[in-house]
């Protein structure tokens, strides 16, 4: 039976220097009392314009700095404020773990849920699922909620002076998207969020991939001089939103399979975009991609500082076997790929990356 096409984005989407002056005139509606839940440097960056956005209004505001990851312990803890304090609107204020603290506090005590990112380092914040952990720091479960965030906000000043590591990664878990999508619509796999794959996710997909060709090495530039450009713009809304949607409706394949192997090492490797990037070309390995294609999307990696040996995502040769095993593992994503994928072919695969990648690097020099 042909799967049911899906659908799913955040309610409102808002991007833009200076945006965050105008949080408070888009969720008037949500309610009076606004719980944020901030990163550190999250607090730091958005504070004071937040409040800007609040002034005159009659609501209740309370700031609270979170503890570092989405562990149980700390959802726990959102949830005891906002119930509380009568909270009507939880706001994730920082990186991924905010997000995902904010997005599961939100939604075990049924209130509204806003997402300000202040990197953009993966397409969390507009995914209707979170990565949830335990409070040894340990894997728990990826938590998959009924909707997407009822508002993604972003102010391109905070993205722009934020630390550049962070916009690579980003592209990095954006370059994925795209080729995952394919993959998993070649095979009518499901997506994310469960649903048939549509055109119109398809096309979301697309576009990120050529926007982060088009507009890549000069949004990178841009983040490095603290700079707000067209550019920076463009790659913002590929990172977060074409991303985040696209592979929400889109689904994913080995790229995703491949981060998952890298952690399953327990040891100090790339962050993940780095990794999913990585993840890419030896999905298009094993997909044995046209050279153009392989080539374009190696290109890329290499002008923005993305990794394509193993040793810059911090692994070796001798790590492969044990990459490929925890990507194979029932239930991996990587299994919606054409033909499916054995553990010897995938070690394979993620040496023959790490030996073009070595060549590569040694001819540019
Ligand atoms: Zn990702």
């Amino acid at each position: 039976m042909k799967n049911l096409l899906l659908m799913r984005a955040p309610l409102k989407y808002i991007q833009g220097e200076g945006s965050l002056t105008h949080f408070y005139e888009n969720v008037k509606s949500f309610g009076s009392r606004f719980l944020f839940i901030c990163s550190n440097s999250g607090y730091k960056a958005t504070h004071d314009q937040l409040e800007e956005s609040f002034k005159g209004s009659k609501t209740f505001r309370k700031y609270e700095i979170f503890g570092g990851i989405s562990s149980l312990g700390e959802i726990a803890r959102m949830r005891k404020i906002i119930k509380d304090e009568k909270i009507d609107v939880a706001i994730g204020v920082g990186g991924g773990s905010a997000v995902d603290t904010a997005k599961a506090s939100a939604y075990y005590e049924n209130k509204r849920i806003c997402i300000i990112p202040t990197v953009c380092a993966t397409d969390a914040p507009c995914t209707g699922l979170s990565v949830i952990y335990n409070d040894d720091h340990s894997f728990n479960s990826y938590l998959f909620y009924p909707n997407n965030p009822d508002l993604v906000l972003v102010d391109s000043r905070v993205i722009a002076n934020a630390p550049e590591k962070f916009l690579v990664a980003g592209m990095g878990d954006a370059l994925g998207t795209y080729f995952e999508a394919r993959a998993c619509y070649k095979t009518h796999s499901l997506s994310l969020e469960s649903g048939g794959i549509s055109l119109s996710a398809m096309a979301l997909c697309k576009l990120c991939y050529e926007t982060l060709k088009k507009d890549g090495k000069k949004a990178l530039l841009s983040v490095r001089n603290h700079l707000v450009t067209p550019e920076l713009d463009a790659i913002i809304e590929a990172n977060t939103y074409l991303s985040g949607v696209g592979a929400d409706n889109g689904g994913l394949c080995v790229s995703h399979s491949f981060y998952n192997g890298v952690t399953s090492l327990n040891k100090k490797t790339a962050m993940h975009g780095n990794c999913v990037a990585y993840g890419t070309l030896v999905q298009l390995l094993l997909e044995d991609a046209p050279k153009e294609e392989y080539e374009e999307v190696r290109n890329f990696m290499v002008e923005v500082g993305l990794p394509i040996t193993l040793k810059e995502i911090g692994c070796t040769r001798e790590d492969a076997h044990n990459i490929a095993l925890a990507s194979c593992v029932e239930g991996e994503s990587l299994h919606n790929l054409s033909g499916d994928v054995k553990v010897k072919e995938l070690e394979d695969a993620i040496i023959l990356q790490d030996v073009l990648g070595e060549e590569y690097l040694a001819n540019a020099k």
